[in-house]
């Protein structure tokens, strides 16, 4: 008998690891007569030994029916997806969501695909996105000759890493545009390529992205960006030109190469920043960091000046940039602290820049720098250490230990001063007590004073704090007591 295969090595571990629940569901199912299969991602997941503790599973038993199949066996079920025929149940520390077949007609101007159910497992998988997500387990005899499904040759293209439509991409991009996001989203997730014939239906129907929700957008794009291989499917996304409609600042970037070469590409940077970002992560990716990083320079294009001595500026791109930033990720409604975090890195992405050219800073802006950045702190280094992509080794050496330098003072002043909670040198109560005033904006103000000396000079003795905070009350007109 020949070896196993990689793939067949891990689909038999991961079926085994699931068997003791997805076989006794299986039996469950089959008593009464009805079928069950483990599906699209699970089985894929499980040939590439990423199988997770979510497990997909089809079957021909209505969704009321499948509720009461999971009567005293589901630790815990859910029904929020009920009405595309999903019922969610828990069992064992595993995830289950068993869907009936579908055979849904598209309602092409639409953005939601009308649900219909079908009686075949062929015409459900039929209507899966990718040939790879098209296979099928049988339940509970999964070692059975016939239990493995696989009609469109998912497991050659899974062998190959390649993806493909089960029937013609138009037909199935016309179904549901979304798959074009998804075929970029698998890329950089599995590290596959994406068959000809499908990137030249994507380039062909990228407009039609236009009736897919924003909400089905951007979940996409935060799973490509998650993704191990980002940089392949949004090269993808660019390439097809579905990038101008999910993210058109993108695009924009690659007409920044100037006549001279002088300008390195803002598109390519980017993309390396993006990828030596990643490789600065702690373990888990971290969509706020790869966001900024592929945001920090977006408003580059906008800000471009032709300078008299031939070169080019870009002066304060890094604001325009940020309010960019926000405006995009707010119309993909991410969630606010996503908006915020990558803008306040795009606006700060170049404040270190100058630290490093001679001009040491003084130890207010060093405390600026790190009140202003509040808990993005650790991304911005990160950021700001990416965005170095020269290839000149030596001024990249330099940079790199100009910032390390910068940290270093970090540190230093953090310890001296308790940086992370800077207050100013007298609280409100205080204020109120020497200006015998009572609580209001004018205690507010004082406070915001005594907050920016604290910032300029450090902590100050408690009689210097109350001779400035007497000095700024006469400037407003007010008598101490
Ligand atoms: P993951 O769960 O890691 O995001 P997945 O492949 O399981 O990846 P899901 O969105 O959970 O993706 O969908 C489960 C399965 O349902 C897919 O594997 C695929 O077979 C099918 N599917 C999901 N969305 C679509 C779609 N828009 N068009 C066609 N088939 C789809
Ligand atoms: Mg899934």
């Amino acid at each position: 008998m020949p070896a196993l295969t990689e793939v067949q090595t891990n689909a038999v571990r991961e079926l085994l690891r699931v068997a003791p629940v997805a076989v006794e569901l299986g039996e469950r199912f089959a008593s009464a007569g009805c079928s069950l299969h483990l599906v699209g991602g699970s089985v894929r997941d499980a040939m590439l030994g990423r199988l997770g503790d979510d497990l997909d599973f089809a079957t021909d038993a209505p969704p009321e029916r499948v509720q009461g199949l999971l009567e005293g066996w589901a630790e815990a079920t859910w029904d929020t997806g009920i009405a595309f025929g999903t019922v969610g149940a828990q069992r064992k520390g595993f995830r289950l969501e068993i869907t009936t077949y579908r055979a849904e007609a598209y309602d092409r101007a639409s953005r939601h695909p009308v649900v219909s159910y079908g009686d075949s497992l062929s015409d459900d998988l039929a209507r899966r996105d990718f040939a790879v997500n098209a296979m099928a387990v049988s339940l509970p005899e999964w070692r059975a000759p016939d239990a493995f499904v696989d009609p469109y040759g998912g497991m050659d293209d899974l062998a190959a890493s390649v993806l493909r439509t089960p029937g013609r991409p138009e037909d199935s991009f016309g179904d549901d545009p979304l798959r074009m996001l998804r075929a970029a989203r698998f890329a950089s997730q599995l590290g596959f390529t994406v068959a000809p014939e499908v990137v030249a239906a994507m380039t062909a129907m990228a407009d039609r992205l236009e009736i897919i929700s924003v909400e089905r957008i951007a979940d996409e794009l935060s799973k490509l960006l998650l993704g191990r291989f980002p940089r392949a499917g949004l090269e993808l996304l660019v390439d097809t030109g579905l990038a101008a409609h999910v993210l058109p600042e993108l695009p924009a970037l690659r007409l920044e190469i100037d006549e001279h070469h002088q300008h390195k590409d803002v598109y390519d940077h980017t993309l390396q920043v993006l990828e030596r970002a990643m490789a600065l992560e702690d373990g888990e990716p971290d969509l706020v960091l790869r966001m900024a990083a592929l945001l920090h320079d977006i408003g580059k294009p906008r800000t471009r000046r032709k300078e008299p001595g031939g070169g080019v500026s870009f002066h304060h791109h890094e604001v325009v940039g940020a309010s960019m930033a926000r405006r995009r990720l707010k119309a993909l409604r991410f969630p606010k602290d996503v908006v915020n975090a990558v803008t306040l890195l795009t606006e700060l992405h170049l404040r270190f820049h100058g630290y490093g050219s001679g001009s040491v800073w003084t130890d207010s802006a060093v405390r600026r720098y790190v009140t202003d950045a509040g808990d993005q702190l650790p991304r911005l280094h990160k950021l700001v250490r990416s965005d170095c992509t020269t290839r000149n080794r030596r001024r990249a050496a330099a940079l790199a230990s100009a910032y390390d330098d910068l940290e270093a003072r970090i540190a230093e002043l953090a310890e001296k001063e308790e940086l992370g909670r800077i207050r100013p040198d007298l609280n409100g109560e205080q204020i109120m007590e020497l200006l015998g005033v009572p609580p209001g904006p004018l205690v507010g103000k004082a406070y915001k004073h005594l907050l920016a000396l604290r910032m300029e000079h450090g902590p100050l003795p408690r009689e210097r704090a109350e001779a400035e905070l007497r000095a700024w009350a006469r400037e407003q007109g007010i008598d101490p007591v």
